[in-house]
């Protein structure tokens, strides 16, 4: 049977490596050659970095695909998946690469896959510009679960730049049909919780930094609890370079909304603390439900979700429109969007409801 080619291009909205993630994805998933071409137009250097060359490899690896196109630099590939198998696999992202975000694009994958997967994952835990595996497990798999992807997570051990050598695992079972997500209306949040984190540092940064967001916390009328993490090289979760951030959560019901900061040489505890907590502040008086990276990772699944999903988030960000489109165009789900780019919106979705052919 011909079954007609995907086309994106990768110039198009935000421009980055996140099309080009969604786009394999939904390919694999909907068993649909695809061609992307101008990858990551809008980045210097443009083309495939490493972290997206094991990101598209990985999703190939699960989908039995062949693909053309693979190097580093490369703007265009062509991908032929096949059945998407079970099973254990690893992959790695090599030095500092994001693990978070080859996991990003496997994820929906995995969930459509003829059975359990178990993957892991080498590279960087902590990256600037990408979700720490804490956020996904607090933030992201609560509301995936609600949808019918069961994911768990571990981090058997940081990874920061330069080296990385991070590892993170994640498991699923395979679901037959997503549901759809009501995520409008938000409970008032009472309560942040969080966690200052560091490897091979004094443990009194972490401490500094925790108690830092604590106090500005409660002083905002918050309950606070930060825990600590002060890794030596001792400890086999150690990573090999040194390195330090806090994550912050703010609870509203038995979801969160969810920030993170890295720290910076010469940058001081108590700052990196602040920062976090200005930028939670800011998604808590947003007033919705779904925080502002939360807002673009969950369009490709509410895309091929059964239903209409709908949900507010705090800030529509060009991340968020891109994936909208790229998945709109690739999907044929229908969105509408209420709101404006950099403010608080809604989003609706009709999704078209993919079935996995391998649970039938
Ligand atoms: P680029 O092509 O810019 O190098 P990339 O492949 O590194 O891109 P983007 O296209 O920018 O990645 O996509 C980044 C993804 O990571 C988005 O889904 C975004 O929501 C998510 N993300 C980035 N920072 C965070 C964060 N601090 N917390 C949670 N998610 C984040």
């Amino acid at each position: 049977m011909y079954v007609e080619e995907l086309v994106v291009d990768g110039a198009f909205g935000e421009g980055g490596g996140q099309i080009l993630r969604t786009s394999v994805a939904v390919a694999a998933v909907m068993q649909r050659p695809l061609r992307v071409f101008n990858i990551r137009a809008k980045r210097r250097p443009p083309g495939l970095r490493p972290q997206h060359l094991t990101a598209v490899k990985a999703v190939a690896q699960l989908s039995n695909a062949s693909v053309s196109g693979l190097a580093v630099g490369s703007t265009e590939i062509r991908f032929y998946p096949s059945r998407v198998r079970g099973g254990r696999f690893e992959f790695d992202a090599g030095t500092a690469g994001s693990t978070t975000l080859i996991l990003q694009s496997l994820m929906p994958v995995m969930a459509f896959a003829d059975s359990g997967v178990e993957a892991l994952i080498r590279g960087g835990t902590n990256n600037p510009l990408a979700p720490p595996l804490e956020y996904l497990e607090n933030v992201v798999l609560p509301v995936l679960a609600k949808m019918g992807a069961v994911f768990k997570v571990r981090l058997h051990r940081r990874g920061f730049y330069p080296r990385g050598q991070g590892v993170i695992s994640a498991h699923s079972s395979p679901v037959k049909v997503l549901n759809p997500i009501n995520l409008t209306g938000r409970p008032k949040v009472r309560r942040v919780t969080g966690m200052a984190y560091s490897c091979r540092l004094p443990e009194h940064i972490t401490e500094r930094m925790a108690k830092a967001a604590e106090k500005m916390l409660r002083e905002r009328g918050y309950d606070a609890e930060i825990s600590r993490e002060a890794l030596q090289p001792n400890n086999p979760r150690c990573s090999p370079d040194p390195g330090t951030g806090i994550i912050l959560y703010a609870w509203a019901g038995d979801l969160a909304l969810g920030v993170d900061k890295l720290g910076e040489k010469g940058v001081p505890a108590e700052k990196v603390a602040e920062e976090a907590v200005k930028s939670i502040l800011e998604e808590i008086d947003a007033e919705a439900p779904v925080d502002s990276h939360l807002g673009d990772q969950l369009v490709v699944w509410t895309a091929l979700a059964e239903g209409v999903s709908e949900y507010e988030t705090t800030r529509l960000t060009t991340h968020t429109t891109t994936a909208i489109e790229v998945c709109r165009r690739l999907t044929g789900a229908e969105f509408e969007v209420e709101g404006n780019l950099g403010g608080r919106a809604r989003i609706k979705c009709r999704g078209v409801g993919h079935r996995n052919r391998y649970l039938e």
